[in-house]
């Protein structure tokens, strides 16, 4: 069965076979108008949405299929105490396909342990989001025509920004990338990605504390909101609320042709003044996300029985009772599953589920 959980159960060939198609139903839609005629997608999202759940359910009517969900949790039975993994295991009687949103990290890759049919991770916790990420590569090959050799500037949140995270993992599997990391110190990228992703697979990154001093240098300049909703601390949160803010003066920094990208919503980090100005990518990345995901949605259902296009094992695990994880959001903290590890290379025990340290249980 083939999940996409995490940006890498994707390889780059299956990547850009997902863009190349995505720019095929963009050029011929209506050749697509009833590839998925009597297919049904289920959309269950735990958290608040607008364009990943409307992509979603938009992008299933345009290829002629049907859409099946809720988009809280409180109508569903979880309300009644339902673990995720028995909401997957029913919904998967119902549908070919489940895109799941959770605010508990690690639920969707614990639904796609138990489900009968492929489950798209549309963003758990601030973990990850690989469905933002095809739309960020769809963008990024639509506005420079490439997905190598380029530099590209993170600002914001970098720290509870799954946006970030999957987008970055997913660059380092192509060549020449540079990194530019623009944030605060209390919104720091995560240790995982910076020493996992970067150090390890040798993406070359800088950290830097002002947007002013690399304007010039980046092709893409990707701005997040600062994670609200994310903060265990106020305090914390309105030290850092208006971090980093893009406005016309910092654009006549940049390249003649930086495209800026951000995920959506913006809160007040790009002023819009900026919108008109014909680098201003992110409406454009909206529309971008519908078709790629048009174009996931069909592959998923050809790869579904594929042998040749499994969900590949990343890590070896392990159980151990007496660890767990120290992240209080994670899957493994709130519902009965196993409780798994894996070792990194010179570096400390992570949680399975969500890649965070972990402590002794005790
Ligand atoms: N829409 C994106 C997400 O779901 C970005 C954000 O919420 O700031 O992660």
């Amino acid at each position: 069965m083939k999940h996409l959980i995490d940006p890498t159960d994707i390889s780059v060939a299956e990547t850009d076979e997902i863009i190349e198609l995505a720019l095929d139903i963009i050029a011929n839609p209506k050749k697509y108008a009833e590839y998925c005629k009597g297919k049904k997608l289920a959309t269950l999202f735990y958290e608040p949405s607008t364009r990943t759940r409307l992509s979603f359910t938009s992008a299933m009517m345009e290829l002629g299929g049907n859409v099946l969900g809720f988009s809280e949790a409180a109508s569903s039975s979880t309300a009644k105490g339902e673990s995720v993994q028995d909401t997957a295991k029913t919904v998967s009687c119902f549908a070919d396909l489940i895109a799941m949103r959770h605010f508990i990290e690690g639920a969707p890759l614990a639904a796609s342990k138990v489900s009968g049919v492929p489950i798209i991770n549309a963003g758990d916790g601030s973990h990850s989001h690989p469905t933002q990420t095809l739309t960020d590569l769809l963008t990024i090959t639509r506005e420079l025509g490439r997905l190598d050799n380029f530099t590209i500037g993170f600002c914001g949140d970098l720290k509870f920004g799954r946006t970030v995270h999957s987008l970055i993992k997913s660059l380092s599997a192509r060549s020449n990338v540079k990194v530019v990391l623009i944030a605060p110190n209390e919104l720091r990228l995560p240790g995982y990605i910076r020493h996992d992703v970067c150090e390890r697979l040798g993406v070359e990154y800088k950290e830097v504390s002002t947007m002013e001093e690399v304007m010039g240098e980046l092709d893409v300049l990707y701005m997040t909101r600062v994670q609200k909703e994310r903060f265990l601390d106020e305090d914390e949160f309105d030290r850092v609320k208006d971090s980093f803010v893009l406005d016309r003066k910092k654009m006549s920094l940049a390249k003649r042709n930086m495209a800026v990208l951000h995920p959506l919503p913006r809160v007040n980090e790009i002023l819009t003044e900026v919108d008109a100005d014909p680098r201003a990518a992110y409406f454009r990345q909206v529309e971008n996300g519908k078709f790629v995901r048009m174009a996931l949605i069909c592959k998923l259902l050809e790869w579904k029985n594929d042998p040749e296009h499994e969900t590949p094992i990343h890590f070896e695990t392990f159980e151990d009772k007496a660890l767990c994880c120290s992240n209080a959001k994670c899957i493994s903290n709130l519902e009965r599953v196993p409780m798994l590890f894996r070792h990194t290379e010179n570096g400390p025990i992570r949680c399975y589920y969500c890649d965070n340290k972990t402590r002794d249980n005790m």
